[in-house]
């Protein structure tokens, strides 16, 4: 307990963020992740500020881990204060990755709250959402009395009226937020994505130097993407493509200190990018861009990129071969990802990472010798990672109905891609048994999860979670 106060501490002094308001409702902001990932969420602090937001809420962050320090079986305690989660009057999830259900699950727990909503009593409510929900959010019905699916700005608007109202339990979120947009409860629910008007730029009022992205102070630029990937996530769930407008925008980001990150799923279709990079670097500030296509590194870009402090990129190959990229609707040809790195290179940005899926349906080998080949070529250029995942088809995406793995077959395509790049480029990868158990629970049924509960706990293995899911050759059974 000792070590846990002094670790908030020393979290704490090191953050730049506006201290909790005086309200008379206690909301715990709960990310059962660490706090590396939770406070690399922009959604994350962005719930913070406005829970916090005079005559809404007092509002304290907890999270499943500090750096290495994990709470044992106690109570969660909140950074702000150490107030333990047990004393709020709600709880508010924000669910990073599917199989952080189950520290989830042992968090409540150990805090003394019933982890199922049916056993809770209805206090503390508990309301979830977050970008594990946007795909499922079925998995987290059985746990929170409300679960909100795609933009959560129209139900936190109902939250606050609520939490100013001085509510809190289980029936004032079935009343204020059950029939939002989005919002899937007891009251029914089609778990369709909510889709609201964001105010962009969002930036962050928060720069937390322990997060994943370091002191990074991050910008919603545009929300959702006007591309139409066939696995993609973000194209139909946060459908239609918002972006800022011009003019506020390069306001905005003149008036922020400190580094920046550029972020949205569809950032490099934003039309202002290269200004407000050259902005930024005419101020001599440092900038990221989260993801860039490779048809639009064209030499403004590019330089702008370096006037920011950028020495490398990122892009996505998504389908290993043109035929599967033309499958998944992927319409960037080969000679985009050539000419883009080449000229990077060429500009001193000669660093590249490649983000790239296999197991698409209709794959065979030939397409992994495709892959392999165009690989290398791109290797002649640039220093190159490659960043292999298998590909896990998503409800409402326009693959979902295909299969997934097996987990042998991907196990061997990326053996065979790793034989054939011959340590020319250096290759990461998500394990075929994470990405079956990330299936799992992206198709698990309500039912399914509520009998699971009882057996969760916080810092559930691969190996745990196998345990408790049935797998056979094809992948997770359910
Ligand atoms: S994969 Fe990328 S380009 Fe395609 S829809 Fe998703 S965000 Fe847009």
């Amino acid at each position: 307990m000792h070590d846990f106060h002094r670790a908030r501490r020393q979290y704490l002094d090191s953050e730049q963020i506006p201290a909790p308001t005086a309200g008379n409702m206690r909301v715990g902001l709960l990310w059962p992740g660490s706090y590396e990932s939770g406070m690399a969420s922009l959604g994350f602090a962005e719930l913070y500020r406005r829970l916090n937001l005079p005559g809404v809420s007092t509002c304290e962050r907890y999270f499943g881990a500090l750096g290495t320090l994990t709470p044992e079986g106690g109570p969660c305690l909140s950074l702000e204060s150490g107030r333990p989660l047990g004393d709020c009057d709600l709880v508010a999830v924000s669910l990073g990755c599917e199989r952080e259900l189950g520290d989830l699950v042992g968090l409540l727990r150990g805090s003394g709250i019933e982890p199922l909503s049916a056993d809770r009593g209805g206090r503390p409510g508990v309301v979830a959402g977050g970008a594990a929900t946007r795909s499922n959010p079925w998995l987290l019905k059985p746990v929170a009395d409300v679960v909100i699916c795609g933009d959560g700005e129209d139900a936190l608007e109902a939250l606050a009226a609520m939490l100013g109202a001085g509510r809190g339990d289980r029936e004032a979120l079935l009343e204020y937020l059950g029939g939002a947009p989005g919002a899937v409860s007891d009251r029914g629910g089609d778990g369709l994505p909510a889709v609201s008007r964001p105010d962009l730029p969002l930036v962050s009022s928060v720069v937390a130097p322990r997060a994943a992205f370091g002191d990074m102070r991050l910008v919603e630029l545009v929300r959702g993407c006007p591309r139409a990937c066939g696995f993609c996530v973000c194209c139909r769930h946060l459908t239609p493509f918002r972006q800022a407008p011009r003019d506020l925008a390069l306001e905005r980001l003149a008036q922020s200190s400190g580094r920046l990150g550029l972020l949205g799923a569809g950032v490099a279709d934003w039309p202002h990018l290269a200004e407000a990079l050259e902005l930024l670097a005419s101020q001599g500030r440092e900038a990221s861009v989260s993801s860039l296509r490779a048809d639009r590194l064209d030499e403004r870009l590019l330089l702008a990129l370096k006037g920011c402090g950028t020495r490398s990129l990122t892009v996505a190959l998504d389908g290993p071969s043109h035929r599967l990229r033309a499958m998944v609707g992927k319409e960037l040809g080969e000679a985009a990802f050539k000419d883009g790195l080449a000229l990077a290179a060429k500009l001193g940005l000669g660093v590249a990472k490649v983000y790239v899926m296999v197991g698409l349906p209709g794959e065979t080998e030939e397409d992994l010798r495709e892959l392999a080949d165009f690989l290398l070529e791109l290797a002649t250029f640039s220093s190159l990672t490659v960043a292999v995942s298998p590909f896990v088809p998503k409800r409402n995406t326009a693959l979902q109905e295909a299969p997934f793995g097996p987990v042998p077959l991907l196990t061997s395509r990326i053996k065979l891609l790793s034989h054939l790049l011959k340590g020319r480029c250096r290759l990461s990868q998500v394990s075929p048994r994470e990405a079956a158990l990330e299936h799992a629970l992206t198709w698990v049924s309500p039912e399914a999860v509520a009998d699971l509960v009882p057996h969760l706990r916080q810092g559930m293995s691969a190996a745990d979670w196998k345990a408790l899911l049935r797998f056979d050759r094809s992948g997770p059974l359910h």
